[in-house]
């Protein structure tokens, strides 16, 4: 049974696909049968090797790291991602939460999390875009491991240079990291940080480097999708 909300934003979305743009079926959401099947799991995959953890090597301490899917410059995945950040469609990051937050609650690694944070964008973007993309996704994944998600623990203070527009070696430069607490929270917490796709991992170091400025911050973090 659809939820309120949901019958809220099926009043404003038309119920296509967001893979191939058929229309879907009653018992279907966000995408058809068809194109989920097909989607590129990376979930279990990366709990066999350390590809993912390999990008915060040397960088900053992580307990443990996972995505949902093998992110690509052109596929489904792609197309799910444009469309939550670029075409407001915010219910896409429910469905990938919600997802991801059912395997995870069974993943002897996030038993002990205590809180999910979700990596902010600046104000500006978030005013233009009436949300942050990471938002339901977070919630979802909270509400699955049964702890609290809070919003605003950090900020992104300055609206950088996209990171696509910069090279390597301005992307290494992490000196002057626009991520900054701006909610306090207890030290000693195992926190799951959470993000749209990572590809060089350096948003969600600056972002663990500054939620460990708290005492004794365990971080861990999940994403929609990881570059391939
Ligand atoms: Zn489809």
């Amino acid at each position: 049974m659809r939820s309120l909300v949901q019958d809220f934003i099926h009043l404003f979305y038309p119920e296509t696909c967001t893979g191939c743009g058929v229309t879907l079926l009653d018992n279907e959401q966000t995408i058809c049968v068809a194109c989920r099947v097909n989607l590129p799991v990376a979930y279990h995959d990366l709990m066999h090797n350390d590809k993912m953890s390999q990008l915060f090597y040397a960088r900053v301490a992580i307990e443990h790291c996972t995505s949902l899917l093998y992110y690509e410059k052109v596929g489904t995945v792609q197309r799910l991602v444009h469309a939550l950040k670029y075409q407001q469609q915010e219910q896409i990051g429910l469905f990938l939460g919600k997802w991801i937050g059912s395997l995870m609650c069974d993943d002897e690694r996030f038993k002990d999390v205590d809180m999910v944070v979700g990596v902010p964008v600046h104000p500006k973007r978030k005013r233009k875009r009436g949300y942050n993309q990471t938002t339901q996704f977070g919630k979802c994944i909270a509400a699955g491991l049964g702890v609290r998600f809070r919003e605003s623990v950090l900020t992104k203070t300055r609206n950088t240079i996209k990171q696509a527009q910069l090279n390597q070696r301005q992307r290494s430069d992490e000196s002057q990291s626009p991520y900054q607490i701006t909610e306090a929270f207890e030290p000693g917490l195992h926190i799951l940080l959470v993000d749209d796709v990572v590809t060089t991992g350096t948003t969600l170091t600056l972002c663990t480097r500054a939620l460990q400025q708290v005492a004794n911050t365990r971080i861990s973090i999940a994403t929609m999708g990881i570059s391939v």
